[in-house]
C-alpha cells in the first residue's frame, strides 16, 4: 500500500469553515471550499471540486453547528472520492489562533494538548473554541487520524522580552499573561522563506520586513528566519490600521470613550475591532473601493489611504531600526499583493533607507512572487502572494512523518 500522503487543512471561524484538501507529494490542491453562517439563518456550503475539475457544487441548508459543517464537508469530499475515510488521508492540519506561550511548534493533538488549547480560550475567546470544535469534530468522525494543530502565534515566540513584554507591573502582567503575542505567525513564516527563496539566498542570512496586508494586517522584522518583532500585541488590534480594526491607539482613549462617552466595555471592543480601520475612517473596508472612491476625488476615503499607508511606513521605519539591515521588505496578502498604489505610497520617500519601488515592476499585475524594486537597490521590494494552507499542510505532513 501506497503511504498516506493527503492532508486537509481546516480553518474553523466562530461562523465558518474553510478547508482545502492537499496532495503532500506535488502540494497541489485536490479540492477545497467554505462552510458559511454556522449557527445562523441560512448556512451555504460551497465545494471546489479541484482535482476532478467539476463544477463547484453549494448546497444552501441550515449549518446548526461545527459538527454538521464538518459533516458536509466530509460528505462533499467522499462524493469526489476523497472522503475522510479514505487511506491516502495522512493527517488534519488545525489552524489554531492563540498558542499562548505554551505552544511554539505545531503539535499532535492529544487530550492533554486539547485541554491546553481551552485553557487558552480567555486569551482568544471568539477563536480558539471555534477551533476546537473543528478538532472534536474530526476525532468523532475518524478517531485514528492524526490531527495537528499549527498556531497562528507560534511562528513569533522568538520574539526577544525587550518586544513582547509590555511596560506595566509585572506581576499583573504574568498573572494574567498580558504580553506580545502577534498573529498570522504562518504567512509570516511562509512569506519570509519564499522570499528567501525569490532572492536566491539562503534564509538565515536575510533580514526581511514582511507586511501581511488583508483585511487584518500585521508587520514582522524576520532577521535569518527567526521574527525578532511584529504589529499585533496581545491581540490582533494592535499595529497597524486594518480594515476594520484601529490598530495602535493611546489606552487612555479608551477610558475617555468610557467615562466621557458612556460607553460600554463591549462597546469600544466592538467600535475599535469591527468599526475602526479604514471602515471607520471612511466607511468602506475593501482597498478596491477606496481607490475607486479616491479617483473620483472623495477627500475621506484619500485621508482613509494616507493614514492607513502612513502607519505601514512607521513602522517599515521602525523595523529599520530592529533589524539594522534589511535585505528585503515583502508584500503579501489581499492588499500587499494586488495594490500597487499602497506598495508605493507606504514606501515612499524611503530612498536614504535603501528602499525603492519601481514603477513600471510595481503597476505589473500577477500571481507570481515578482521583485518590484529597481535592480541596483539595496533593499529588494518584493510582491510574495502567502499560502497560509500549504504551510499548514507542510508543518503537519512533517511532523506526523517524523512521528513514523
Ligand atoms: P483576509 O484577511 O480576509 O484573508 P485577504 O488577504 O483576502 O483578507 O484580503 C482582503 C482584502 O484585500 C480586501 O479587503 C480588499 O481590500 C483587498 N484586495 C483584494 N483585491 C484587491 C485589489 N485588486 N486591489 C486592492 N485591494 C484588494
Amino acid at each position: 500500500m501506497t503511504e498516506p500522503s493527503r492532508v486537509l487543512v481546516l480553518n474553523s471561524g466562530s461562523s465558518s469553515v474553510k478547508y482545502q484538501l492537499l496532495e503532500m507529494a506535488d502540494g497541489s490542491r485536490l479540492a477545497a471550499g467554505i462552510v458559511e453562517r454556522i449557527g445562523e439563518r441560512g448556512g451555504r456550503h460551497t465545494h471546489r471540486p479541484i482535482a476532478q475539475g467539476g463544477e463547484v457544487r453549494t448546497v444552501e441548508r441550515q449549518v446548526p453547528d461545527h459538527a454538521a459543517a464538518l459533516r458536509s464537508v466530509s460528505e462533499q469530499l467522499a462524493g469526489d472520492g476523497l472522503g475522510l475515510d479514505s487511506p491516502a488521508l495522512a493527517a488534519v492540519g488545525h489552524r489554531v489562533v492563540h498558542g499562548g506561550t505554551r505552544f511554539t511548534e505545531p503539535t499532535l493533538v492529544t487530550d492533554d494538548v486539547i485541554e491546553e488549547i481551552e485553557d487558552l480560550v480567555p486569551l482568544a475567546p471568539l477563536h480558539n473554541p471555534a477551533n476546537l470544535s473543528g478538532i472534536r469534530v474530526i476525532r468523532e468522525l475518524r478517531p485514528d487520524l492524526p490531527q495537528v494543530a499549527v498556531f497562528d502565534t507560534a511562528f513569533h515566540a522568538t520574539v526577544p522580552e525587550a518586544a513582547a513584554r509590555y511596560a506595566i507591573d509585572r506581576d499583573t502582567a504574568d498573572r494574567l499573561s498580558v504580553r506580545r503575542y502577534g498573529f498570522h505567525g504562518t504567512s509570516h513564516q511562509y512569506v519570509s522563506r519564499r522570499t528567501a527563496e525569490l532572492l536566491g539566498r539562503p534564509l538565515e542570512s536575510v533580514n526581511i520586513i514582511v507586511l501581511h496586508l488583508g483585511n487584518g494586517a500585521s508587520a514582522s522584522a524576520v532577521a535569518g528566519g527567526v521574527c525578532v518583532d511584529t504589529s499585533m500585541g496581545l491581540t490582533p488590534l494592535e499595529g497597524l490600521v486594518m480594515g476594520t480594526r484601529s490598530g495602535d491607539i493611546d489606552p487612555a482613549a479608551i477610558f475617555h470613550l468610557h467615562r466621557v462617552g458612556g460607553l460600554a466595555v463591549d462597546e469600544i471592543d466592538d467600535l475599535l475591532n469591527r468599526h475602526s480601520g479604514l471602515l471607520g475612517l471612511c466607511g468602506d473596508n475593501d482597498m478596491r473601493e477606496i481607490g475607486r472612491r479616491m479617483a473620483e476625488g472623495d477627500a475621506h476615503a484619500r485621508e482613509a489611504f494616507d493614514i492607513y499607508t502612513y502607519r505601514l511606513r512607521k513602522y517599515v521605519g521602525a523595523y529599520c531600526a530592529v533589524l539594522g539591515r534589511v535585505d528585503a521588505v515583502a508584500f503579501t496578502a489581499g492588499v500587499g499583493e494586488n495594490s500597487p498604489a499602497v506598495r508605493e505610497a507606504a514606501l515612499r520617500g524611503l530612498e536614504g533607507f535603501g528602499i525603492e519601488v519601481d514603477p513600471v515592476l510595481n503597476a505589473v499585475r500577477g500571481s507570481a512572487a515578482r521583485v518590484v524594486s529597481p535592480a541596483e537597490a539595496r533593499t529588494a521590494v518584493a510582491v510574495v502572494p502567502t499560502d497560509e494552507e500549504l504551510e499548514i499542510a507542510r508543518q503537519s505532513y512533517s511532523l506526523v512523518q517524523s512521528q513514523g
